[in-house]
């Protein structure tokens, strides 16, 4: 008897807590809204019960050339598909999801602050790209999803935990989330249920699928599916756990702005010197910096799915986008990533400029980072559309 037609008791230890764990859910508070979350303790039991298992799945179908040969030659090109609906798992009963939409309307409607003359500031201006560049293509570009979801190099444990709480820094959800998000995104582009493609629309794929509970990528099913090898790292366990990743960006935030205020204190001498450059700080340093970092990471799932060239014939409609590949340091060649998901190296051409690629270059001749992979040539060239040159 197997244990699809077994009693509950009869399951194996892991299944039963999943069970366990849909059947409770704990009402989580702030500011008066509720939010529904797995109890976190049975949902940490659950993870720390799992089978341990070599290999995972989802992660091998993603990267596997058989995976992307088939689809290929299965008629499934999305180029000709003009529509597609919203994944399944979004309908009706779905949740808003309140952790998002409150923050990203706050944050929006804080711009014109930024431009007052008491807050502007051309550094605050040039912190935009510095911190693009270090918290979301160091922390997200390189650890969410070079080494989380497409374990494109490897690297000491510490340094992994760096990247990833570098990516937590610009509020992009916890890092199991991402990865599994990110993953179904492969395994089903621009086809449902990917869970952000533009075919549903153009809004849709940029922010709206933030705002609303997606069921196939929020049940402890799909973690246990698509980020098992994630979650069993106790730091994300945590990070996963209520919403301690937001709690650990706000407390960057109030980090950042008691650095500033400091430096102020130390600059001007005075107080009120002080009160300005903490201002200065969290209004440019901490909001505008997530709001910039947000748009140009939401620009490779809308506009790196809708515009730019393709140097590869892969199954979805993904584009080398250049000024969003320019933005995000790398991500936005996103055509030839969807074409050799697994390389670190997401820039192909000689001319496609991968800062977020050439990093991982000088730290691996460093020693902190190895097996930093590669392209695969021989797979990539059996898709090579031509040089959009014409060489
Ligand atoms: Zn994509
Ligand atoms: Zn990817």
């Amino acid at each position: 008897m197997t244990w699809k037609n077994a009693g509950l008791s009869e399951m194996p230890h892991h299944l039963q807590f999943l069970i366990h764990c849909e059947n409770f859910r704990l009402e989580f508070s702030i500011g008066g809204f509720a939010f529904p979350h797995p109890n976190p303790v049975a949902a940490a039991l659950f993870f720390m019960n799992l089978q341990p298992r070599t290999s995972n799945e989802a992660v091998n179908d993603i990267h596997s050339e058989a995976y992307a040969d088939e689809a290929l030659n299965d008629g499934q090109e999305a180029n000709g598909l003009p529509k597609v609906p919203r994944p399944v798992g979004v309908d009706g009963n779905s949740r808003i999801l309140w952790e998002y939409v409150i923050p990203v309307i706050v944050f929006h409607l804080m711009i014109p602050l930024a431009f007052l003359p008491y807050f502007f500031s051309w550094w605050g201006v040039a912190f935009l790209f510095i911190g693009n560049y270090l918290f979301t293509s160091i922390g997200i570009g390189a650890g969410y999803h070079r080494l989380l979801t497409h374990r494109g190099f490897k690297c000491p444990k510490w340094f992994e935990h760096l990247l990833a709480m570098l990516g937590v820094c610009s509020f992009q959800d916890s890092p199991a989330r991402w990865v599994l998000v990110h993953r179904v995104h492969h395994q089903h582009s621009d086809h449902q249920p990917d869970p952000h493609t533009p075919k549903v629309n153009g809004f849709w794929a940029h922010v709206g699928w933030l705002f609303v509970e997606n069921r196939d990528t929020s049940t402890l099913a799909a973690y246990d599916k698509y980020a098992r090898d994630v979650m069993r790292d106790p730091l994300y366990l945590w990070l996963q756990r209520g919403l301690n990743w937001v709690w650990v960006y706000f407390a960057h935030g109030i980090l950042l702005t008691l650095v500033g205020g400091l430096i102020g204190w130390l600059v001007t001498g005075t107080g009120a010197g002080a009160l300005q450059w903490a201002s200065v700080w969290l209004l440019w340093g901490v909001v505008m910096r997530t709001i910039f970092t947000w748009h140009v990471t939401w620009g490779i799932n809308s506009a790196a799915h809708m515009w730019g060239y393709r140097n590869y014939e892969t199954r979805e409609d993904s584009r080398n986008n250049w000024l969003f590949a320019l933005l995000t340091n790398g991500e936005g060649w996103h055509n030839n990533h969807h074409a050799d998901p697994r390389t670190a190296q997401h820039g192909h051409r000689w001319w496609e400029l991968d800062l977020t690629y050439w990093t991982l270059v000088v730290l691996e001749k460093t020693g902190l980072v190895t097996d930093l992979v590669r392209p695969n040539r021989s797979a990539l060239s059996r898709k090579e559309i031509g040089d959009p040159a014409g060489n």
